[in-house]
């Protein structure tokens, strides 16, 4: 089905080529200061810009035995993944370092040159597991956060390896997290954001139990998330942001409720953020590009079933 079929109501077309050759330069700025300042991101950077090679149509775009070299060469004695060489493992660059190795096909390189296989990846993310609520830390240092209790289950189940944690748990703790507007916080109490909406809806749809969601409930309030230029906010009274697109669209698309927005106006609105001369997207229009909201911008595009890009799943 599609949504928002090439141009429709829009009144810019998806350039396409300078966006696959924005993401290829992104690597060869080292002399630029902004290549430095995100070296803590540079494990999701290259998750992002290779998800948004594929959505493209150019997953070869980036040298493939090279990017696996640097994902493994971020692995740390623990199991998990540095966000660079030398950085502490977390859990949000072990998830990216395996979404990545996935996508290239070489999980078996955990096999061949990582540190103990994918079983030992699968017990780094596995020990952050809270015992007591069921929820998950994203390092030792034990900060709890519905971010990476998805981030867990996501990296898990495509390692195989989802019996490894107390998923019952988990998920009982994520409803805990469910709140009376349908939405869900970063836990219990907290108030409801869409970012922590998409991590909630996807970790009950790994768990095989999105059956526990009030899906009308949720989905009329994340089609409230959409104003009047087609974007979306994250939560009541905040701006709208390209990246949104895709933390609202794919939980609406998980319960079956991306029909209830205006798809045509939405991605109208996701390209006005583009920089149609020098490639990537912003998180308004005008606003400074960078490879996150490229790759988020570009996720809403295939959710609406835009001509050019690629399907995503949204879990
Ligand atoms: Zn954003």
């Amino acid at each position: 089905m599609s949504l928002a079929s090439g141009g429709g109501q829009t009144d810019q077309y998806l350039c396409v080529q300078k966006h696959v050759e924005y993401i290829k330069n992104l690597d060869s700025r080292r002399d630029e200061l902004e290549y430095w300042l995100t070296e803590h991101l540079r494990l999701n950077g290259i998750y992002w810009g290779l998800t948004a090679l594929h959505l493209l149509g150019c997953p070869q775009a980036l040298p493939r035995e090279d990017t696996i070299n640097f994902v493994l060469s971020c692995q740390r004695e623990n199991g998990g993944f540095g966000a660079a060489p030398g950085h502490d493992a977390h859990m949000l660059y072990t998830v990216s370092a395996v979404q990545i190795l996935v996508m290239l096909d070489a999980v078996d390189e955990l096999e061949k040159r990582g540190l103990g296989g994918k079983q030992k990846v699968g017990s780094f993310i596995a020990g952050l597991q809270d015992k007591e609520t069921g929820s998950f830390m994203g390092d030792e240092w034990g900060e709890l956060d519905t971010r990476f209790l998805y981030g867990a289950f996501n990296a898990l189940s495509l390692l195989g390896l989802l019996d490894t944690i107390d998923v019952p748990k988990a998920v009982a703790y994520v409803q805990k997290c469910e709140n009376l507007d349908g939405g869900y916080g970063i836990h219990p109490g907290a108030e409801s954001h869409s970012g922590q909406v998409f991590t909630c809806v996807g970790a009950l749809a790994i768990a095989g139990r999105l059956d526990l969601i009030n899906k009308d409930r949720l989905g009329g309030w994340l089609s409230e998330r959409q104003v009047d230029n087609g974007g979306f906010n994250g939560r009541p009274e905040k701006l709208e942001d390209a990246c949104y697109s895709w933390w609202v669209g794919a939980s609406l698309a998980m319960i079956d409720k991306l029909h209830w927005i205006n798809g045509d106006k939405l991605a109208a609105f996701i390209l006005r953020c583009q920089d149609p001369e020098n490639g990537g997207f912003g998180d308004r229009p005008g606003n400074m590009v960078d490879v996150f909201h490229t790759h988020f911008a570009l996720a809403g595009l295939s959710l609406l079933g835009y001509d050019g890009v690629e399907e995503v799943d949204p879990v």
